[in-house]
């Protein structure tokens, strides 16, 4: 596993990987098990993998956590070793943003990005696709591997795959929980037990959901009631959004349609916390 920080280097070896396979994670670092299944993932179906960790400043509100977002690259590291990835990208700010091009050019998706993650982050996706373009034009993988836990990043980034002609496959891999059923993320580190115990209301409630679901329930208001009375239970003040969408386009759900998930973002303590389900399986996904 070679760890590589800058973009030439990057280039040159992604060069000798030639027309082979190529999988790409990207992430922000501060890495859990998550992550690994996403890595695993590519080494299992690609020649080659490469990981990238990047915590990405443009994709951070001014409000947002950008300075406290936590990082541990050596733990990162020996983290990856065994899996038998082949690199570790792992640019500094200035490397992706290089002060004097005054970085003038950004990616913008239109319409997945209009409600939930969007409306609560302006400029959020835009920093996200940003990124993820430039990172896949220096990379240029032939798959790249991203979490079903950010459902509404996967809807963008396959449509800026999509519309931009970028010569890769999206692959969407299914989110992994704690034992408590609370999705795995890098800022679960920042919850107190206290916290531990009303966030698994999240999940407790998208479990809700699923099983009415399953038992025919279409009704979208029936659907995000479910959630937002186990939030209640858990004593939640802050829910940014409980919402039945369609996956792909981040639209409400309409009855009839066949894809649906539910997406929950709310605030424990300090931290907030995004989750979601989905309620039937979508092919493109
Ligand atoms: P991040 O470092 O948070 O940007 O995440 C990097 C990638 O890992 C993204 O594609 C995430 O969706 C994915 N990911 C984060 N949490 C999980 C999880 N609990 N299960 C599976 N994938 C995840």
């Amino acid at each position: 596993m070679r760890v590589v920080n800058t973009i030439a280097d990057m280039t040159r070896l992604r060069a000798a990987f030639g027309a082979e396979t190529l999988g790409f994670v990207p992430t922000m670092g501060y890495l859990h098990a998550g992550h690994l299944s996403l890595v695993r993932q590519s080494v299992a179906e690609n020649k080659c993998s490469v990981v990238s960790i990047f915590v990405n400043p443009m994709q951070f509100g001014p409000s947002e956590d950008l300075e406290r977002y936590p990082r541990d690259l050596e733990r990162d590291f020996s983290l990856l070793k065994p899996l038998g990835l082949d690199i570790v990208f792992v640019p500094d700010v200035g490397e992706i943003y290089p002060p004097a091009a005054q970085h003038g050019t950004t990616v913008t998706v239109y319409g997945p990005t209009e409600r939930l993650e969007g409306a609560m982050r302006p400029g959020h996706f835009t920093g996200v696709a940003t990124v993820v373009a430039k990172l896949f034009n220096i990379v240029r993988p032939t798959r790249a591997y991203f979490g079903q836990k950010d459902a509404q990043q996967v809807a963008v980034i396959s449509k800026m795959v999509s519309d931009l002609n970028f010569p890769l496959d999206v692959i969407a891999c299914p989110t992994l929980r704690e034992s408590d059923g609370l999705a795995m993320s890098s800022r679960n580190v920042f919850l107190t037990p206290g916290d531990r115990a009303t966030a698994k209301f999240i999940s407790g409630g998208l479990f809700a959901a699923e099983a009415l679901w399953q038992a025919g329930e279409r009704d979208a208001a029936v659907l995000e009631s479910v959630v937002r009375e186990s939030l209640r239970r858990g004593n939640f003040v802050n829910i940014d959004y409980v919402a039945v969408v369609d996956p792909l386009t981040f639209d409400p759900y309409t009855p009839g349609s066949t894809a649906a998930l539910i997406a929950v973002a709310a605030r424990v303590g300090t931290t907030r916390l995004i989750d979601n389900i989905l309620l039937s399986c979508v092919s493109r996904l």
